[in-house]
């Protein structure tokens, strides 16, 4: 039979994952602090537990999925002695140092620890697209991989806990960069009255243009070869102030495109001005830039 799967925290993301694997038709045992919230899953089969610890017991597979790792804590600190030979899956969001924690906290608890990092939103769970990072036990990912397969495809990072979320938070931080740029973007044309969705039929064909230009601007980054044919700082410098000025003349807050301006300005003031945009990610690594 399948694997019997504990789910901890049943938010937007924790039902979801839930639901997930109760279509997929594993017993699902699901636990939340406002008990509520588990109503639905309930009614669709779900076993509700009265406790964490009882949720914790019920399966040799736990997921956890709650606001933080602070949420986690309160959560599993009064259940820790439960998770004995089980695996613990924290599908919560946080940083490196805390999944790293998390997983020496799990392991003297007797438990084999993976954190993981869901890219996707609730909707695309069990969808094609979406995926989650995974790092810590390797012993976890292949013992319950099919299972985790269940929410979307599985990709193991490696040994060290804290991978999983360093990559989540990078991914994340692209995504907030492009949301970003388009946001700046709408509200600029928006001040001529350009709606948003007729823009947006221009915004997809170029971004898909600049996505198929990331490959070979990784090439350039591993190869620390900043030298370009396609646009040098230089005259990104000069496009900016046109970005800046126009923003400012049409009544829009250049606070979102302010930081890549001084960064730019930044390297053709240390003599990078013929390089390539990559030549910012040089900059980039350093605690304090400007
Ligand atoms: P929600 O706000 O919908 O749910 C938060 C959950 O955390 C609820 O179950 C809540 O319980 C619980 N919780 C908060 N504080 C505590 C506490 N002190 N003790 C016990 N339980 C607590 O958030 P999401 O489901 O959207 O997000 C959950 C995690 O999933 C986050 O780490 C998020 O970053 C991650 N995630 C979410 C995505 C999304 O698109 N939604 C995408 C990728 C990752 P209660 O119901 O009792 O308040």
């Amino acid at each position: 039979g399948r694997t019997p799967v504990t789910v901890i925290g049943l938010g937007m993301m924790g039902s979801a994952l839930a639901d997930a694997f109760l279509n997929a038709g594993h017993r699902t045992t699901v636990w939340n602090r406002s008990a509520d919230k588990a109503d639905a899953l309930v009614a669709k089969g779900a076993v509700r537990a009265a406790s964490a610890a009882e949720a914790v017991s019920a399966s040799p597979l736990i997921v956890v999925c709650v606001l933080d790792y602070e949420a986690v804590h309160e959560i599993l600190g009064p259940a820790g002695g439960r998770l004995a030979g089980r695996t613990l899956v924290n599908l919560t969001n946080g940083k490196p140092e805390q999944a790293r924690k998390e997983a020496k906290w799990a392991n003297e608890q007797g438990a084999n620890y993976l954190d993981g990092g869901i890219m996707a939103v609730p909707q695309m769970i069990a969808g094609p697209e979406a995926f989650l990072l995974y790092s810590g036990s390797p012993e976890a990912f292949e013992t319950y991989r099919r299972e985790l397969d269940v929410l979307g495809a599985g990709k193991y990072l490696g040994e060290d806990a804290g991978l999983a979320a360093l990559y989540d938070l990078a991914l994340l931080t692209t995504a907030y960069g492009l949301i970003g740029g388009f946001f700046h973007a709408v509200a600029l044309v928006g001040t001529e009255k350009v709606e948003a969705a007729a823009f947006t039929a221009l915004v997809i064909p170029w971004l898909q243009a600049m996505i198929a230009s990331l490959p070979s601007q990784a090439q350039a980054l591993d190869a620390n070869n900043h030298t370009t044919d396609v646009s040098s700082l230089n005259i990104n410098k000069v496009g900016f102030v046109n970005l800046i000025e126009a923003s400012q003349e049409q009544g829009v807050s250049t606070e979102l495109v302010a930081p890549i301006q001084a960064l730019v300005n930044q390297a053709v003031a240390d003599g990078y001005g013929a390089d390539g945009l990559t030549r910012l990610v040089e900059l980039l690594k350093k605690p304090q830039l400007l």
